[in-house]
């Protein structure tokens, strides 16, 4: 690593030890960094790569609310506002129990640079909670959002900071945190994306992450002239994510052989079908089962419990679509043994350190997260600015633009591997085209 680069990431390992996941986040930025501060010293001059990894604000509170059964129960809402030299800063919430300060601070940084990578003036931040929405009913949902918001809504706003969905937090949630927001400022502000289409949601933004990583997981293959026809595809995870992943998949004539949720994994070898697809839709967004469920009802669908998909068969590729650091070592030579050329990530950094070393060393095409998955943050842009038009496009017309807003990451993350001698390493392609363009920003608007 760069010297530079080098003593401010052992400055945050002293002084930050227990945050791995953004350590780990740090890591895979500033190693891929070193051909462009090697050449260039202004970075260091402005002290860019200290002032990035330190967030513009952090906002910690109390989430207070009352069960189903009257009892009180308080959990802790963060938002960390990472940094805003493109745009106002722009990020999911998330709700799940694992939720801390180092997960919010390695998803936002990330979302400083996927954001960069989308060409929409936009910056970065995360949030969320250490609420397990789980098994919670939809009264209990709605009493904690309006907790949270009731917080959160001092410190955003339609210029200042618009959340929007992740893990645990989707189009229901949005819609309890929304109506609280309204309530308290009295405005229909475009404050939160991924919002219900009765209120100011976009066509295609349910769709968008997912759809977006296969456009992108396109561009790569056509590099090799392949794509996903009759070609077998791994996916974890059964929520958005997932379920548009999966989607996508199918209908470009590919088959999806595996999905998951934290319990374990679904087989289906010859391939899931649309309306088995649709099963899983339904039972995850409106029943809220568990993916075990689908086998009970499906022949043909085998489930493994407590298994990620990675090592259960071979396949042509693998788009992880859960949560972090869930393609260890283990799974991805399971993978290149059995013919794996693709695999990109619908998930944030899905993929560990040590796994995606040795998918690029062995000669496999990897996109990752924050190229392959800002299709999800792309297309909330673009429902910002129908927001401020006060229009409504249709969903051809988003899911184009979404196409382009892909090609154009695939190309612009191609273009800078190429550019520092690094081809087919869309690691450092996107590292330094989604950096110099935060960089470049922080240092135009002085310090
Ligand atoms: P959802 O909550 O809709 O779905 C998450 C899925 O991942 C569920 O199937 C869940 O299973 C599974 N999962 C979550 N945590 C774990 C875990 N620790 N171990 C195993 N499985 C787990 O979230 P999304 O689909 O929105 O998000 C999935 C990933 O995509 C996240 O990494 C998120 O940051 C990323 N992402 C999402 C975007 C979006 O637009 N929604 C945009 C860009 C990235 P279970 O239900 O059992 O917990």
């Amino acid at each position: 690593m760069n010297n530079y680069a080098q003593r401010i990431y052992e400055g945050l390992q002293q002084e930050l030890p227990w945050q791995t996941e953004f350590l780990q986040s740090v890591f895979e930025v500033f190693d891929s960094l070193d051909p462009l501060l090697d050449s260039n010293d202004k970075y260091e001059h402005f002290r860019i790569l200290e002032r990035i990894t330190v967030p513009e604000r952090i906002i910690i509170f109390q989430v207070p609310w009352v069960d189903d059964k009257g009892d009180i129960l308080v959990n802790r809402g963060y938002r960390v506002q990472f940094n805003s030299a493109i745009g106002p800063y722009k990020g999911g919430l998330r709700f799940h129990p694992s939720v801390n300060l180092s997960i919010l601070k390695f998803l936002g940084f990330e979302q400083v640079f996927k954001n960069s990578l989308t060409t929409l003036p936009m910056g970065g931040g995360k949030g969320g909670s250490n609420f397990d929405p789980k098994g919670k009913s939809d009264i209990e949902i709605m009493r904690f959002c309006q907790s949270f918001m009731r917080e959160l809504q001092s410190h955003i706003g339609p210029d200042t900071d618009v959340p929007a969905g992740d893990i645990g937090v989707g189009g229901r949630e949005i819609g309890y945190l929304f109506g609280m927001y309204k309530k308290i400022v009295n405005a229909h502000q475009s404050v939160l994306t991924g919002k219900s289409l009765n209120f100011g949601g976009s066509l295609i933004r349910p769709e968008a992450t997912g759809y977006g990583n296969v456009y992108f997981a396109l561009e790569m293959l056509k590099t090799r002239r392949e794509d996903f026809d009759n070609r077998k595809v791994m996916i974890s995870g059964s929520g958005n994510v997932a379920q548009f992943t999966a989607q996508k998949i199918i209908n470009e004539g590919g088959k999806v052989i595996t999905m998951s949720d934290s319990s374990g994994s679904i087989l289906c070898k010859e391939g899931l079908t649309h309306e088995q697809l649709e099963f899983i839709m339904d039972l995850k967004n409106v029943k809220r089962g568990r993916i075990s469920e689908v086998s009970e009802k499906f022949s043909g669908i085998e489930f493994c419990a407590g298994q990620k998909p990675w090592q259960l068969t071979e396949a042509d590729a693998a788009l992880p679509s859960a949560t972090q650091n869930e393609l260890e070592l283990e799974d991805v030579k399971a993978l290149v043994k059995g013919g794996c050329v693709c695999v990109s990530e619908g998930a944030n950094m899905p993929t560990t350190p040590e796994a995606v070393e040795y998918l690029l060393a062995n000669n496999v095409l990897f996109g990752p997260g924050k190229a392959a998955n800002a299709g999800g943050v792309a297309t909330s842009g673009l429902e910002m600015s129908q927001n401020a038009m006060r229009v409504g496009w249709e969903a051809a017309e988003v899911d184009r633009k979404l196409h382009d807003i892909m090609r154009s990451i695939h190309s612009v993350s191609k273009d800078a591997a190429d550019e520092f001698g690094a081809k087919d390493n869309y690691v450092l392609g996107a590292n330094i085209a989604g950096f110099r363009k935060v960089a470049d920003a922080m240092i135009d608007l002085g310090v």
